[in-house]
């Protein structure tokens, strides 16, 4: 694989699209394993994980439902700051084992103020499937219960994720040169 370019940053290759199927198939076996007989619902974080998620879900091997939600960053009125409000929320999920599908954690600021608004609804349980995590720029208390790859603090893309809207999609991940 060459470096490339994306508007005006430059790209090298970090993980192949044979990595990424083979950490997709296993992530999808180990969550077809731990949820037999739980029928879990998978809500696609949007719009960064939406080939990620079409390859979890194309991959287990149990019953299971997914839905598809984009969250939206308000300024809020109280001390923490923002609101984040889920659009296209519309399953009940009372009582539901909810599994959360996203690109990356970088912060984890994202996730750490939506999972409450989840728990609200008193679902059976809520984990988090993460393709990436970037542990030396986690700052909130979130963890990834199914990780695909750590990697280190430098912005990639491919595969789903963006740069300014592009390279979403190469098939590969490729990490900015810095
Ligand atoms: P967090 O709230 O965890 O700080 O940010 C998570 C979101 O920021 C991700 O879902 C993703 O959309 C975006 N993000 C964080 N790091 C990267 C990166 O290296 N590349 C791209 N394309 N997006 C990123
Ligand atoms: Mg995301
Ligand atoms: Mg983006």
């Amino acid at each position: 694989m060459e470096r490339i370019t994306v508007h005006d940053k430059n790209f090298v290759p970090y993980l192949t699209a044979a990595d990424i199927e083979v950490k997709v198939k296993e992530l999808a076996a180990r969550i077809s394993a731990d949820y037999v007989d739980k029928r879990p619902l998978f809500l696609a974080v949007l719009n960064g994980s939406f080939l990620f998620a079409a390859d979890v879900f194309r991959n287990l091997t149990i019953e299971a439902e997914i839905s598809f939600i984009k969250l939206a960053s308000y300024k809020g009125t109280t001390s923490s700051g923002n609101v984040i409000t889920a659009i296209g929320l519309e399953e009940p999920l009372f009582e539901r084992h909810i599994i959360l599908l996203e690109d990356i954690i970088d912060t984890g600021k994202t996730l750490h103020e939506f999972i409450p608004q989840l728990a609200h609804q008193q679902p059976a349980s809520i984990r988090i499937a993460a393709l990436l995590t970037k542990p030396d720029a986690l700052k909130y208390p979130v963890h990834a219960d199914y990780e695909g790859f750590a990697i280190p603090n430098k912005f990639v893309v491919g595969y789903g994720l963006d740069y300014d809207g592009l390279g979403r999609n190469i098939p590969a991940i490729y990490q900015v040169e810095l």
